[in-house]
């Protein structure tokens, strides 16, 4: 029997939620939700210093105003260090973790090999120290997973094709950093992994993380989800529409729209719709289909309706 589709919206509350955390929220809960699955919110706010549980509050509401209404909240990541602290033993049981006393600079070097997106590849260097070596460093390391020389390789449901070679495309990547708290990688895999989550609906910047993610999944036993990747939203005139365009975040659009408007827009811009006519999420969902959404970037031709 299938399994049931459980889908999330895992936001990380640092601010008022923007436009663009709007589609990526509204497009998983339809996804799901056309499929008669669960949809969960999970608060990912790993990064105490700038995440606040007076914005998850305010995310929270903003979703109910959406008539996004998710079936279950799972425990925020900030609390979850000891759960996360298992699946790390469970890395070093399996011998696949090591200390990296690198530095900012030292990673960075120029000689390093950098990915088109700026990124580098680790290249290595700690990952065969002896124990003397170890003993001799005076900084508290962080802690990188070793990962195969293989391909990782998926079907995006927006983006298509997909793969990534770990060793030469990304290299031995950290999962719990030199201060103690466990990466987003991590976390994400572990938590998705225990909720049972079969698809993740998030943007199109985070596709890059998949494979390192699904080489997670493998290790700690859990199935791969379906991923889709979604567009990033642009005006009219072709600039990316971002958290800087403050009179898009939820606060501005509250004032200005009803739900339905705000999603109609949406919904238009993606191509679900014909006309950017107001319409539910409920309505949407029983429309949805994920074959009418294609790209990195889609313009939000009616942009003009949220002013
Ligand atoms: N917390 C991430 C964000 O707000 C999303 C992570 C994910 O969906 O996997 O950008």
């Amino acid at each position: 029997m299938d399994k049931r589709p459980i889908g999330r919206f895992a936001p990380t509350p640092s601010g008022r939620m923007h436009l663009g955390n709007v589609f990526a929220a509204l497009l998983s809960y339809v996804s799901v939700k056309s499929k008669g699955g669960d949809w969960i919110l999970r608060m990912e706010d790993l990064d105490t210093l700038r995440t606040k549980e007076e914005y998850a509050e305010l995310l929270r509401d903003d979703l109910r105003w959406l008539g996004l209404n998710w079936d279950a909240e799972t425990e925020a990541q900030s609390r979850r260090s000891a759960v996360y602290d298992r699946y790390f033993e469970l890395l070093q049981e399996k011998q696949l973790l090591f200390p990296c006393y690198c530095t900012r600079s030292q990673l960075h070097n120029v000689n390093a090999p950098h990915l088109s997106d700026g990124t580098y590849v680790y290249a290595g260097t700690c990952r065969n120290l002896t124990d003397a070596e170890r003993a001799a460093k005076k900084r508290i390391p962080s802690w990188r997973v070793t990962v195969p020389d293989r391909e990782f390789s998926f079907t995006d449901r927006v983006q298509g094709p997909y793969r990534e070679n770990l060793s030469t495309d990304c290299g031995d990547f950290v999962v719990r950093r030199a201060d103690g708290v466990y990466v987003y990688q991590l976390a994400v895999t572990v938590d998705d992994g225990e909720s049972g989550v079969t698809e993740v609906v998030r943007g199109w910047d985070l596709l890059s993380s998949a494979p390192r993610q699904m080489y997670l999944q493998e290790l700690f036993g859990f199935q791969h989800p379906d991923y889709a990747h979604i567009p990033m939203l642009m005006a009219p005139e072709g600039r990316r529409l971002s958290k800087r365009d403050q009179d898009l975040d939820m606060g501005a659009l509250r004032s200005r729209l009803t739900p339905a408007q705000l999603i109609g827009v949406l919904a238009n811009a993606a191509g679900l719709t014909e006309t950017a006519a107001p319409i539910s999420a409920d309505e949407l969902a029983s429309i949805f289909d994920w074959s009418k959404i294609r790209g990195r970037e889609i313009v939000v031709t009616e942009l003009g309706k949220l002013y």
